[in-house]
């Protein structure tokens, strides 16, 4: 993994590849959908890394010792709808008692600002961590809304997970929320005049559930 300021580039292999292959224009919904998932678990092990660990006594069939367990750390999954889903399930495959949230926001054709539809999360998260996913921050500005909004619901802290993000939309969202860390798998070229990542992978959500 390296690093530049707050952004993690998750730059292993697997990762790479399956990344490319999400790329290709003629990759089918379903595998798309799989890839992602896939992409999903492996991202959700670098961004749990630094999870904190307590020592227990456990028996063995042969011996006791002291052994590394979860510190029952709080983990709140929160899918920005409706690509964010994606990505829970893969991620829930390792850590499988994460609580899921989602947000829903709309661009508002006239103002151009986030309006939010949907907003649910778990009660109590002063005392959770939060990792928000969407495949891709292209603007930022969901992103950022997004943050703006789970910030207000005051978790512990937030991790940002993505696949893909534009140099524009690091910028734009780490000039609000520097305290954000985000891991992604690549950092494109540029944004399009249409506000797509180039070379990217088109549209996630319409390649993930076929609408288009
Ligand atoms: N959202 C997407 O799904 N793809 C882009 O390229 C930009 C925003």
């Amino acid at each position: 993994m390296t690093s530049a300021g707050n952004v993690r580039i998750v730059d292993h292999p697997l990762v790479q590849h399956k990344l490319t292959l999400m790329r290709q224009k003629e990759r089918s919904t379903n595998s798309f959908r799989e890839l992602l998932g896939e992409i999903s678990t492996l991202l959700a092990y670098e961004v749990t890394r630094d999870l904190p660990l307590v020592y227990q006594q456990i028996e063995t069939p042969l011996a006791t010792m002291r052994a590394p367990m979860l510190d029952g750390k709080k983990i709140v999954l929160v899918s920005i709808l409706r690509a964010g889903s994606g990505m829970v399930d893969g991620m829930l495959r390792i850590v499988p008692s994460a609580r899921v949230g989602h947000i829903g926001l709309y661009r508002d054709p006239e103002t151009l600002g986030a309006v939010e539809y949907y907003f649910k999360m778990p009660h109590e998260m002063s005392d959770r961590d939060v990792i928000v996913v969407d495949p891709m921050i292209a603007t930022g500005n969901s992103a950022l809304a997004a943050v703006d909004r789970i910030k207000t619901a005051g978790p512990r802290s937030i991790k940002f997970v993505c696949i893909l993000a534009s140099p524009e939309g690091l910028a734009n969202f780490h000039e609000t929320h520097s305290d954000v860390p985000i891991f992604t798998a690549a950092i494109d070229e540029r944004l399009d005049e249409h506000g797509y990542i180039l070379p990217g992978l088109g549209d996630a959500g319409d390649r993930l559930f076929g609408t288009k």
